[in-house]
């Protein structure tokens, strides 16, 4: 079957074909478009990755704890900018995201609980992080339905929390409003051209060319063909049970403005704000959203590519919630999923140019892809239009894996 231009009825710049359509790929799309690149997504079921399950926490300095500095940067150099990529989507859409700016609070069960947050804080302050230190009252005092048992917790203001399943749709819709195509296909394999990457080849043979090829495929970016083993990135599954708790109908009001509630305009469930548990040792979060629903979350296993949900990990998860918030047993357990992170040998992203010239990788974004889309998708998009690579993105180079090999730029 003869190749197709991924351009044809598109803008005159420079054409990507990119494979993978979870939030990465389209938010990179959606900027690309923007820059005048006539961009082509190709993906059999677009934002049902590890998109579909996340949690959507905007949360650079509570992850600053498993972070490396450099990505703790970059997260948040993402979080500054998502309240105006929130509302640009919604402005070019009319759709929600569910963002909303109410912070987390890092809470501890018992005094040894403590001691680990004490850790966290020893290492967000090395990253020059400002989290303020609660005592158990003054825990209780932000957040009235935790458990008398909390000893204290850190406070972090800043952080935001979005619903990716909203996000993915605004994204879908912005691309594809800027001029994206999107082919609801598998890519099956890269195809290279006197040794550069020049398309992609779909499910059902039919072949697409390109100037650009990025490869955003989750967890799956590793498994197309075509590819030299160098140019591989280097991704695994790392699998995520998670959970969705709802005030079932006419059940008690657990939420609500006033004592014992959520804040004025905050949402109508237990928490008004994010609220991550260390409990004997053992780490849970719960992330309320403005429907009152309440997302509960996550294991971290290395499981391959099974997303099998099991009663363990959905009894340890409840277990470790309840302690934190026992109100959260009146809820609907309204759903329990398992998606698959796309985890690194060092749990940063792979972003930038490959040893392959014409392939970028924009993958790899392991427990932070919601956090770290927007800035994601500039860096990336703006490599597209102009040929130059953001220094933010240096420490990320897919090089870093294969020591002494040069990264190829054009
Ligand atoms: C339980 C859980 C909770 C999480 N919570 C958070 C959180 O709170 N905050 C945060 O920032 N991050 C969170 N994450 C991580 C986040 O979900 C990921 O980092 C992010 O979704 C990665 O986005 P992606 O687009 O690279 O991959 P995905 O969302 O997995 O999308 C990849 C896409 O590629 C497509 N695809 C695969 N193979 C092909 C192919 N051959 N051809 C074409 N298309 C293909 C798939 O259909 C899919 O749509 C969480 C993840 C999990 C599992």
């Amino acid at each position: 079957m003869p190749a197709k231009g991924a351009d044809m009825g598109t803008p005159a710049g420079p054409s990507v074909v990119v494979i993978g359509g979870g939030v990465i790929g389209l938010s990179l799309a959606w900027r690309a478009a923007q820059r005048g690149l006539s961009v082509t997504v190709a993906d059999p079921d677009p934002g049902k990755g590890a998109s579909y399950a996340a949690a959507g926490m905007i949360t650079p300095v509570s992850e600053a704890a498993y972070a490396e500095r450099e990505l703790y940067q970059l997260g948040v150099a993402a979080q500054q900018q998502y309240a105006a990529f929130a509302a640009e989507l919604t402005g070019a859409t009319g759709l929600p995201t569910g963002y909303r700016q109410a912070g987390t609070l890092q809470v501890a069960w018992d005094i040894d609980d403590l001691a680990v947050l004490g850790e966290f804080r020893a290492l967000q302050e090395s990253f020059g992080v400002t989290v303020q230190p609660l005592t158990g009252r003054q825990c209780r005092a932000a957040e009235p339905l935790l458990d008398p048992s909390v000893r204290g917790g850190l406070l972090a203001p800043d952080d935001a929390s979005v619903d990716p399943r909203l996000l993915t749709s605004a994204l879908l819709m912005a691309a594809t409003g800027a001029g994206v195509r999107l082919i609801r296909s598998a890519a099956v394999e890269v195809t290279v051209t006197g040794g550069r990457a020049d398309g992609a080849v779909l499910a059902d043979g039919t072949g697409l060319r390109a100037d650009w090829v990025v490869l955003a495929a989750g967890w799956r970016s590793g498994s197309l063909a075509g590819l030299p083993p160098e140019a591989v990135p280097p991704v695994r599954p790392v699998k995520g049970q998670i959970l969705r708790l709802r005030p079932g109908p006419g059940g008690p009001v657990l939420g609500g403005p006033g004592p014992g509630g959520s804040a004025p305009g905050g949402p109508p469930g237990l928490l008004t704000r994010t609220v991550r548990g260390v409990v004997q040792g053992s780490s849970v979060y719960l992330v309320p959203r403005e429907s009152g629903e309440l997302v509960v979350g996550a294991t971290q296993e290395e499981m391959g590519s099974d997303t099998r949900v099991t009663a363990g990990g959905v009894w340890e998860l409840l277990r470790d919630a309840r302690a934190i918030v026992p109100g959260i047993t009146e809820l609907e357990l309204a759903e329990a999923v398992a998606g698959l992170r796309p985890g690194t040998p060092d749990n940063a992203p792979v972003l930038g140019p490959s040893c392959l010239p014409g392939l970028v990788l924009a993958t790899g974004h392991f427990r932070a892809g919601v956090l770290l889309a927007p800035v994601t998708a500039d860096l990336i998009s703006g490599y597209l239009a102009t040929g130059e690579l953001d220094e933010r993105a240096a420490p990320f180079g897919p090089g870093r894996f294969s020591p002494g090999r040069q990264e190829a730029r054009r």
